[in-house]
């Protein structure tokens, strides 16, 4: 029987008991995150782990762990399970309360649950790339906290399934912000071009890896807004997020990119990803 996290205690999946007043369920009041396991191994652990702290915060959340515990935890659970390939999903809620908007007078205790995934990686998207659709961005202004609030994304992700699409490129007005579940790069004469990181984006941990590729191999990288017609017109574009890894985007709603072709910018970032993901192996 596969175990799953609650709180500190490893417990068989089919114990798990969850309470209809956890302020999660009711108000999406809680943050996450989703951890690649590569041959066993947490990839990018502390920055994960990191940026769920710095949600928790965002939203006055304290989480009643530190972060060396939770890391150790997080491998526990990963071996308990025998996962080779796959992800940890982790979320944390403010916890059990009545329902009532406002936080509980009375303190709770966080609730927080974990379980691992096995996943194969998609390597026919990251060699074929993948099709997009443009959607107008309906999120809150706070895209930055990891939020277990993710509405605007699923009907953003949904659009993209009905349009027989693997993403939905979010944009508010003109202004490209990110995917429904992963950032949004172009690339245009060698320069690569991001919307840079603030309250429209999530910063993404597979972004910042992407970031340290770009340095290492010498790519110039503009953190800066692109208006949807500035990204049809990119050379190359690619979508990034710890499941995805780098997907390259071969077509935008009718727009063709890169005669509907990988292209060679993006091979090399997936290349150095790939570095990086062999380190841990
Ligand atoms: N933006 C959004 C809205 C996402 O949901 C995700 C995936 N969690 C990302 C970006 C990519 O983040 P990461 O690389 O940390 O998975």
């Amino acid at each position: 029987m596969e175990k799953m996290l609650l709180n500190n205690d490893l417990i068989d999946n089919d114990q798990m008991k969850l309470s209809i007043n956890d302020r999660g369920y009711q108000f999406g009041d809680g943050i996450y995150e989703v951890i690649k396991v590569y041959n066993g191994n947490l990839f990018t652990p502390t920055e994960h782990i990191d940026r769920l702290y710095r949600s928790a915060d965002a939203i006055r959340l304290v989480i009643p762990y530190t972060k060396d515990v939770l890391h150790k935890t997080l491998y526990d659970l990963v071996e308990e399970n025998e996962l080779v390939d796959g992800h940890i999903y982790l979320q944390i809620t403010r916890g059990v309360s009545p329902r009532n908007h406002a936080f509980p007078i009375e303190p709770t205790e966080p609730v927080l649950i974990a379980y691992t995934q096995t996943a194969e990686r998609p390597v026919n998207n990251h060699r074929n790339g993948v099709s997009a659709i443009l959607v107008e961005d309906i999120r809150w202004l706070r895209c930055d906290i990891k939020s277990l609030n993710l509405l605007g994304n699923v009907l953003a992700k949904q659009k993209a399934h009905e349009a027989n699409c693997y993403e939905a490129i979010q944009h508010r007005g003109e202004i490209v912000t990110e995917g429904s579940s992963s950032n949004i790069y172009g690339i245009k004469n060698g320069v690569l071009y991001t919307h840079p990181t603030n309250q429209y984006i999530l910063n993404g941990i597979t972004r910042q890896v992407v970031m340290k590729c770009c340095q290492e191999l010498g790519i110039q990288v503009v953190e800066e807004p692109m208006t949807k017609e500035e990204l049809l017109q990119m050379d190359e574009v690619f979508l990034s997020s710890t499941t995805s890894e780098i997907t390259p985007i071969i077509k935008i709603d009718d727009s063709i990119i890169n005669s509907g072709k990988p292209g060679d910018f993006t091979r090399k970032i997936q290349q150095a990803f790939e570095e990086k993901v062999q380190q841990v192996m």
